[in-house]
């Protein structure tokens, strides 16, 4: 399989060949912890990392290594490294790059989850984050320093919807001569590939979109393999000798696979947040079907958004994909296939009527995820966001007026026919 297939064949076929052992056309489940080492030279040349190979599956197991190999195709990268999150993905990301006292420059929009784990949990590593408007350079800019490693964003960001123009941040990321993360959830390598505008990691929550249907927890790295790790001595963990590997650099060993091997030989290695092979399966399948339910995913979410924005119960919808929203031109620039399947809507009559109408509808699950093959709602303000005050919430795009949806793939008339019952009791 090579990268020059089509997307719709790479999803269906990159790293996935028929199992050399029994001819078995699906991906396996390889439900095993060790694999058996031809002899003792053939173990000491697997742990000395002068040949690939499994050892154990906290480090590879071959469906995890599929679903790795697939994800690199998809979105254009050397290399990937799955784990057992979305998050344990972004420490993963951060880990090969970081070191006490070492910040990096984050967007203000970004998953509620992720603002925690970068404003508090990283300050336990010795790791900070500076959180700036991703849409203004000049602020970007003046955020990084010498101690900055990376700048990390979205492509399409909660909960709005905001929709990143990725090749604008990255030549400020260049210009400093440090890695652009690009958190490609929302999105998906579907509707945006950000390696291609520049981006030097690519990390995803597999537990949405890619695997589509609300059954796994995943996440992933992908490295563009572009970055020159070697040009400062700002990334020694992957540019000086490893004391764990008998003084082995990653970037020259591995060249454009340095980050995938550290990760793997160092990052799975000692913080064990690793995917399992159950896991992986289900995201093989569900990558299988990605750009069919993209496009239905966006279509409908167009559909929704149109007749809500028309709706005098309604006060304001944030897609990016409509007409009249300050960010549609760089929708169609930057997005071309389509502005993602998430928005947030205000309805009026604040927030009673917001809460009524989250229990009135039937077919939109009330939960707290997104990308589902099932359409969801989440009211943030009494839920996600609910320890925030009023002035935070606002901020936030999360008011107490403000509903937010995740469009599935189901018949967009009958989403239709359930807004509007829903919004009927809640603002009668
Ligand atoms: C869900 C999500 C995450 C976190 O992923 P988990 O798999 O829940 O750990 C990170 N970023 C975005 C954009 C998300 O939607």
């Amino acid at each position: 399989m090579t990268q020059d297939h089509g997307f719709d064949t790479l999803a269906i076929h990159a790293g996935a060949a028929a199992d050399p052992a029994t001819g078995a056309r699906q991906v396996p489940i390889y439900q095993t912890t060790a694999y058996a080492f031809r002899d003792a030279e053939h173990a000491a040349r697997l742990f000395n990392l002068q040949e690939v190979g499994f050892i154990y599956s906290r480090l590879t197991n071959p469906t995890v290594a599929a679903l790795q190999s697939r994800i690199a195709a998809l979105e254009g990268g050397a290399g990937a490294v799955c784990c057992s999150s979305g998050h344990a993905a972004q420490i993963m990301a951060l880990f090969s790059l970081m070191e006490p006292g070492r910040n990096i420059v984050a967007s203000t929009r970004l998953y509620g989850g992720t603002i925690t784990q970068f404003s508090h949990t990283i300050r336990r590593f010795g790791w900070s984050a500076r959180f700036v408007d991703i849409d203004d350079a000049d602020a970007l800019r003046a955020a990084i320093d010498g101690d900055t490693r990376a700048i990390f964003c979205e492509s399409i960001g909660n909960p709005g919807g905001h929709v990143t123009d990725i090749s604008a941040v990255a030549a400020v990321a260049d210009a400093a001569g440090i890695p652009l993360i690009v958190d490609n959830t929302l999105a998906t390598p579907y509707l945006c590939r950000p390696i291609e505008m520049g981006a030097t990691l690519v990390v995803h929550s597999l537990t949405k979109y890619m695997t589509g249907n609300g059954t796994v927890t995943g996440g992933v790295v992908v490295d563009s393999g572009r970055f020159d790790w070697s040009a400062s001595d700002k990334f020694p963990s992957l540019s000086a000798p490893e004391p764990a590997y008998h003084g082995l650099k990653f970037h020259e060993t591995f060249g454009a696979l340095a980050f995938t091997f550290h990760g793997i030989a160092i990052g799975l290695r000692d913080l064990g947040m690793t995917m399992n092979p159950q896991g992986a399966h289900y995201t093989l399948m569900g990558i299988e079907t990605l750009a069919l339910r993209m496009e239905r995913h966006v279509a409908n979410a167009q559909m929704v958004a149109e007749w809500l924005q028309a709706d005098p119960r309604v006060d304001g919808v944030t897609y990016a994909g409509l007409k009249t929203s300050p960010s549609n031109a760089t929708a169609q620039r930057c997005y071309p296939k389509g502005a993602g399947a998430l928005f947030t809507f205000a309805i009026k009559g604040g927030y009673a009527a917001a809460v009524k109408l989250v229990d009135a509808l039937q077919l939109f699950s009330h939960v707290a995820n997104l990308g589902d093959a099932r359409s969801l709602v989440i009211h943030s303000a009494s839920t996600t966001h609910r320890q925030l005050t009023e002035d935070q919430q606002r901020a936030a795009g999360a008011g107490p007026e403000v509903v937010r949806l995740s469009i599935g793939i189901e018949d967009p008339d009958d989403l239709i026919a359930d807004l509007d019952q829903a919004l009927a009791k809640a603002t009668a």
